[in-house]
């Protein structure tokens, strides 16, 4: 039976979701960041960007709708917040002739409008949540256990009640599985540094996850700072996060003194969540893997960056992992090779990053 799930899910992975993704070369990308000795890294994007449905989320979202399909359940019940999970569901369930309901906040589906309609396309049910992500999340999960027997909660990132978090993860690490095979094929070593955004951490588990045990590979997760670390205004869990319970899982977690969810923001929408990944929490305590930040504009003017000098829309939150590239490439020697996971594309984003180069102030 697993034997045939894996059958069955690698045939999906490459003909329907497009897989392998490219590891790209960012030549413009990298001159960008020599200096003036012509020094500086090799930059390359890992191009989840590239899968149906524009991110990496359709590699976790067939997978587990195929194991709900074998367990006879009817309907998949998902929440979303950028509304890439959603797309990506809806297009699973779809294909494989589930129902499918997908839980979104409302002030969310305002500013993701164009993946609602998406969603809808694609024969989903989407209901309004008053609130964000967080809260579409615990609506999801209560209509999940409110029907046990017909119903299957479709987590869509590395957090949740176990085994959602292993699950999500061991569905994503194909993206990471990829990339030691294609470093191989193109340089015949491994990269030296791999970079992710950490929203809950499925984009950068999936990625990370092959390379824990090469202590040479540097990891790095990069977490949205919005308006700045100290605004009290940003999706810093790791940075600024104290331990505790949420959604069935211990990791950190961003909480007032009396263990009040403190309501995140990020202009990368999928980056809102107030926990993170068990897993990458424990990988921060271990000291295996390292957490920065950056902000809203440091994120904006990266998207606007790549879109210029490589020609590749990035999703907000892909940028605020491309922002940290402005900081990591002058540290490093020259000739390293930097794999930046692209997890998603940006077309959802336009209208936003339009508007603020608009605001912009020019200096
Ligand atoms: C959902 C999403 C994220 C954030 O989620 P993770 O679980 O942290 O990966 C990042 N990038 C894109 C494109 C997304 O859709």
């Amino acid at each position: 039976m697993f034997e045939l799930l894996q059958a069955e899910l690698g045939v999906a992975l490459r003909d329907y979701v497009g897989r392998e993704t490219p590891l790209y070369l960012a030549s413009r990308l990298t001159d960008h960041y020599k200096n003036s000795k012509g020094e500086g890294p090799l930059i390359y994007l890992k191009r989840e960007d590239l899968n149906h449905g524009g991110s990496h989320k359709i590699n976790n979202a067939i997978a587990q709708a195929m194991l709900a399909k074998r367990m006879h359940r009817k309907t998949v019940v998902a929440a979303t917040g950028a509304g890439q999970h959603g797309v990506a569901t809806a297009a699973a369930c779809a294909k494989l002739g589930l129902d499918c309901t997908i839980l979104m906040g409302n002030v969310d589906m305002e500013r993701q409008s164009s993946n609602v309609l998406l969603m809808k396309q694609l024969g989903a049910q989407v209901k309004p949540v008053e609130g964000t992500f967080k809260d579409a999340t615990s609506e999801a999960i209560r209509t999940w256990v409110g029907d046990l027997d017909n119903s299957y909660y479709l987590a869509g990132t590395a957090v949740g009640p176990h085994p959602c978090p292993n699950m999500v993860r061991e569905f994503q690490s194909v993206i990471g599985k990829e990339t030691r095979k294609q470093a191989l094929e193109k340089w015949g070593g491994k990269p030296d540094i791999i970079v992710a955004c950490v929203g809950s951490g499925s984009n950068a588990l999936g990625i990370f996850h092959e390379f824990l045990r090469d202590e040479d590979v540097r990891l790095i997760g990069v977490e949205a700072a919005g308006n700045g670390l100290e605004s009290g205004n940003h999706s810093a869990t790791l940075a600024k996060g104290e331990v505790g319970v949420y959604h069935g899982a211990m990791s950190y977690l961003l909480q007032d003194d009396e263990g009040q969810i403190i309501v995140p923001h990020s202009i990368g929408i999928g980056l809102e969540y107030p926990g993170v990944s068990p897993e990458l929490s424990f990988l921060k305590d271990m000291g295996r893997a390292e957490f920065y930040t950056v902000t809203d504009e440091e994120a904006l003017d990266a998207y606007t960056l790549l879109c210029g000098l490589e020609g590749i829309v990035p999703a907000l939150e892909a940028a605020h992992a491309l922002a940290y590239l402005g900081k990591l490439c002058p540290t490093l020697p020259s000739g390293s090779k930097v794999v930046v996971n692209c997890s998603g594309r940006g077309d959802k984003d336009v209208a936003t990053v339009l508007q603020y180069n608009k605001n912009k102030l020019p200096n």
